[in-house]
């Protein structure tokens, strides 16, 4: 399909810049600059309506600008068709959000997720693979419900599961015993009765991920103690490297340096 002459700048009342440039300026991280975005009017309608929940449903009510590396894209799959958009950050007046700080900021990247899959069936994340540990991809190739056999849905649930709601399970993408149990424990504490399977059911847990995830906001990293820093240098060694040789070295470079008895001597002022 060639692009759809219909193309938008901003969604949802808030500006969408590209950044991804070479220069510094507007590069990965940064607001980047105003820029058009191309896709059908269909699936605009659906990003409007997504970035109007996530404005109504996070404390820090509507953003300033909106990052995306791209929607309409001339390839295969569903850029090429004007029907998927990829969100790089996202900037409030008091939050910057990055989806590559995942590791930093898990419950709050897990409840933007959360508002993203109301409106769209397919979501790709950090987790998902390195290709998009930078970015969240959605588009509306699939339906919005919970389908156990989808990698990418049940990576989701037991990320929120770990994360939002604090039981530990392995989050393998794998649905199993393990997995079904700790969803029976959840729907239990939320009062939530079967099946997630269920469109409406699978509705309302997102709703309800997303409004725990935002209410376990990690302060800003120029806000938090070292004891919190040295916490985030574990999780960022345990997801950017998880397949890696050299995991087991930092990790225990960093155990010998944390366990030093001058460290500990510091540390222990901010316990
Ligand atoms: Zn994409």
């Amino acid at each position: 399909m060639s692009r759809p002459n219909n193309y938008f700048t901003a969604l949802a009342g808030v500006p969408i810049h590209y950044a991804r440039y070479a220069d510094s300026r507007y590069a990965y991280g940064t607001r980047g600059k105003p820029y058009k975005f191309y896709a059908t009017e269909a699936f605009e309608r659906k990003l409007e309506a997504c970035f109007d929940d996530l404005w109504e449903t996070c404390p820090y009510g509507q953003a300033e600008v909106i990052t995306s590396a791209g929607a309409y894209v001339n390839k295969m799959g569903y850029h090429g068709k004007g029907r998927a958009f990829d969100l790089d950050a996202i900037f409030w007046h008091d939050r910057t959000f990055i989806t590559r700080d995942y590791p930093l900021q898990k419950e709050f990247y897990l409840g933007v997720e959360a508002v993203l899959r109301k409106h769209f069936g397919t979501v790709l994340n950090y987790l998902y693979n390195s290709a998009h540990r930078d970015h969240f991809h959605v588009d509306d190739g699939t339906e919005v419900k919970f389908y156990s056999a989808s990698k990418s849905r049940v990576l989701f649930v037991q990320a929120a599961i770990v994360h939002v709601f604090d039981i530990p399970i392995a989050i393998d993408g794998d649905w199993g015993n393990e997995t079904e149990g700790a969803i029976d424990q959840t729907f239990e504490r939320l009062t939530i009765q079967e099946d997630i399977q269920d469109r409406d059911v699978w509705l309302h847990f997102l709703a309800r991920i997303a409004e725990t995830g935002f209410n376990i906001v990690q302060p800003e990293p120029e806000e938090r103690t070292p004891l919190n820093l040295i916490h985030d240098l574990y999780s960022i060694i345990g997801e950017e490297l998880k397949d890696s040789a050299v995991r087991k070295p930092m990790e225990a470079a960093l155990n010998t340096f944390v366990n030093h008895e001058e460290t500990q001597e510091w540390l222990k002022k901010y316990e």
